[in-house]
């Protein structure tokens, strides 16, 4: 097996019947010389922008000016497009007619909006192995963290369990749709269901599932989704929390300024009851509409996303079982649906140092460390017979490639080969 330095990867990406991404084309220096085309494989990260995306936010550009706040052409067109957007939000994650659209910059921030938007004293549950932006926006004594188990039965009958020794009043379990180390999907619509049992709303963690499979609050039973549009091949600045309006209209403005407002006199203020009551300042107007732009074409190609992905999946993960000390990290024993993301641990080898000689020395960028989930990838690690609290991950998108994918299984075939 050697490396391929020609294998360009415009013409695979744009074979494969899946939207084209920006950056097929892009090359990088190799250390040992010469350049190869750059093999993406941190998509859970950020992925990078949809071509469509590209030439709608290229075409938009001239016609931005402030929304809800001019009387000019160009204003009312940015307006229309910010405000369709919500639709289009409404439509991806399939909400209820009478959900909110608020437009955030990530799902950190929709979910530190969530958490200042809770009535007093309500108790929350959630998993100690989220991802920190689920994990940590919420404070208090009525926060309960519990231990993800090892089945996925065993996760529902967790918040049963947490959700039973809840003090009276208001309830919100969270979780997240995949995991971010993992790509492991959790059993939301059991949660909810079990949520419901005992009145207590579900918020899911979509900024990992959202760019990989369809979803739907109605079906799932869901109160509110968090997700990034920077994970959904649009461009950094925009995310989206959508859900029940109640306690979004009773809590405090989570920014306090203009646009938030219907009224200021000199000594009282009068907050908008919608949306724009958390959207105080000028927002993000491209970030908006390009996120709108992803959603668009991604539900549009569905099926074709997921063939892809579970195409490269297989083989990635059949690759990864043949390099000898590797160890793929699971949060569930049994095998279950999962998303194109694959954290593990090669004996002997510190994650770091890898990550480094797979984008040096091969033109491989992935991710190390613990992934803003310190500590599930500490478990997960432990789980798998090793020690530390680092790993490496691989996530695939529509960027990817069996090339890129045979690249990584070649490249670290020969670092292990070769010894640390
Ligand atoms: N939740 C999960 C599962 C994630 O993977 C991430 C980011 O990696 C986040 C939340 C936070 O997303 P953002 O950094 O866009 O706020």
């Amino acid at each position: 097996l050697a490396l391929d330095r020609t294998a360009d990867n415009t013409e695979i990406v744009a074979a494969q019947g899946i939207p084209g991404v920006a950056g097929a084309a892009l090359r990088v220096p190799l250390v040992t010389g010469g350049e190869i085309g750059y093999a993406n494989l941190d998509h859970a990260a950020s992925a990078p922008c949809l071509d469509s995306v590209r030439s709608a936010v290229d075409e938009f550009l001239p016609w931005y000016a402030s929304v809800h706040r001019g009387a000019g052409f160009a204003s009312q067109v940015s307006t229309r497009l910010y405000e369709r957007t919500r639709d289009i939000l409404r439509r991806f994650v399939d909400a209820r007619t009478t959900d909110t659209v608020i437009f955030t910059r990530n799902t950190t921030d929709s979910f530190n909006l969530l958490a200042r938007s809770l009535p007093r004293r309500t108790s929350v549950v959630v998993f100690d192995t989220e991802h920190h932006a689920a994990l940590l926006p919420w404070r208090g004594p009525n926060v309960r963290r519990v231990q993800l188990p090892r089945t996925r039965l065993a996760a529902v009958s967790v918040v049963d369990e947490a959700l039973a020794a809840c003090p009276e009043g208001p309830r919100l379990v969270v979780v997240t749709g995949a995991s971010n180390v993992t790509g492991e999907l959790l059993p939301v619509a059991e949660i909810a269901a079990v949520a419901r049992k005992h009145g207590a709303r579900v918020a899911l963690d979509a900024a990992q599932l959202a760019p990989h499979r369809r979803i739907s609050l109605r079906e799932l039973d869901v109160d509110y989704v968090a997700l990034s549009g920077h994970k959904l091949y649009a461009p950094f600045g925009a995310g989206a929390l959508i859900g029940r309006s109640d306690w979004l209209r009773a809590a405090e403005p989570y920014l306090a300024g203009g646009g938030a407002t219907k009224l200021v006199t000199s000594d009282a203020v009068v907050w908008n009851t919608g949306a724009e009551r958390h959207e105080a300042g000028s927002p993000n107007t491209v970030g908006v509409y390009a996120l709108g732009v992803a959603c668009e074409q991604l539900a549009a190609n569905w099926t074709a996303v997921g063939e892809h992905e579970a195409t490269l999946l297989e083989r990635l993960r059949k690759g990864l079982a043949g390099v000898p000390g590797c160890a793929e990290l699971r949060l569930f024993d049994a095998p279950v649906d999962r998303v194109g993301t694959v954290s593990f641990v090669v004996d002997g080898f510190e994650p770091g140092w890898l990550a480094a000689v797979l984008s040096a020395e091969y033109g491989i960028g992935v991710r190390d460390g613990a992934f803003c989930a310190h500590v599930a990838t500490k478990r997960l690690i432990g789980e798998c017979g090793r020690d530390g609290q680092q790993a490496v991950r691989v996530s695939l998108g529509l960027g990817s490639t069996e090339e890129h994918v045979d690249r990584l299984v070649l490249a670290l075939r020969q670092i292990v080969a070769r010894g640390a």
